[in-house]
């Protein structure tokens, strides 16, 4: 198992958003969090790279074993090592280029000498379809692209699991695609993700491992085909019904 995660519990004052949420991931695996808006998709994914603080809750991974709610500074720094977080409005540096966009990561987060990152970061933008801009800035460039060089950003790190938190929900319709495109690709290429949105169709087609969520438990969870085809729970059923 690459990345183990069970009772995480969290609040935001009285309102308890995670209400002892599990995971189990896979080298390779996609896994996609499905859910109705508020029912704690994006807190779950923020806890686990400690963007939140969970007030409760166990992870394993990569031979590390974290208590969330007490983490140490070293375990947040090697979980930020080995996870990528791809936002839903991108966060470039409105003052960098799309290559010193992705190349910071790798000289900053990483210590990588700068030609070295630059390599790296050209191949990552190469991937995404993204090598023909990587002097803009990101004003010139449509969300789409922007979001492209989000995922480079993310590649280039070279993590262990990506996080995406509903990366196309802030696209205009025709953007859609090409950004889905590009998490097809990086699926097919055995990359393990973990992505919260709400595109049925990438969903169904790409995860391997399909968790649905309502009112911060796990209703249900599955192989795509157990969750799309064959819906235990009333409360899935109903969601997938008005969705789909
Ligand atoms: P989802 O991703 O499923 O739409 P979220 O995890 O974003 O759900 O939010 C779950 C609930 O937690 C919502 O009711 C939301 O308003 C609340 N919430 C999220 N973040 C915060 C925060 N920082 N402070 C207070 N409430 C929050």
């Amino acid at each position: 198992m690459l990345l183990s995660i069970k009772h995480v519990r969290k609040s935001f004052g009285d309102l308890e958003v995670l209400k002892d949420v599990h995971m189990d991931i896979e080298k390779g695996d996609v896994v996609v969090i499905l859910g109705p808006s508020g029912s704690g998709k994006t807190t779950f994914l923020r806890c686990l790279n400690f963007l939140e603080k969970a007030d409760a809750g166990e992870m394993d991974f990569a031979g590390m074993h974290i208590d969330l709610s007490h983490p140490s500074t070293k375990d947040i720094t090697a979980v930020r090592k080995k996870t990528a977080f791809v936002f839903q409005g991108y966060n470039l540096f409105a003052n960098k280029t799309v290559l010193e966009n992705v190349t910071l990561g790798l000289t900053t987060g990483r210590g990588m000498k700068k030609a070295d990152a630059e390599a790296i970061a050209r191949d990552a933008l190469q991937r995404v379809g993204m090598a023909e801009r990587m002097d803009y800035y990101p004003s010139q460039l449509s969300g789409g692209q922007q979001q492209r060089v989000g995922i480079a950003r993310a590649m280039a790190v070279k993590p262990d699991v990506i996080l995406f938190d509903e990366p196309t929900s802030a696209l205009d319709p025709e953007l859609v695609g090409e950004v889905l495109k590009v998490m097809r690709d990086l699926a097919k290429a055995g990359t393990t993700m973990i992505v919260v949105t709400h595109e049925m169709k990438f969903a169904r087609d790409v995860a391997t491992h399909v968790i649905f969520m309502d009112g911060g438990v796990i209703v249900e969870e599955g192989t795509s085909e157990d969750i799309f085809e064959h819906p235990k729970e009333e409360r899935t059923k109903k969601f997938l019904h008005r969705v789909l």
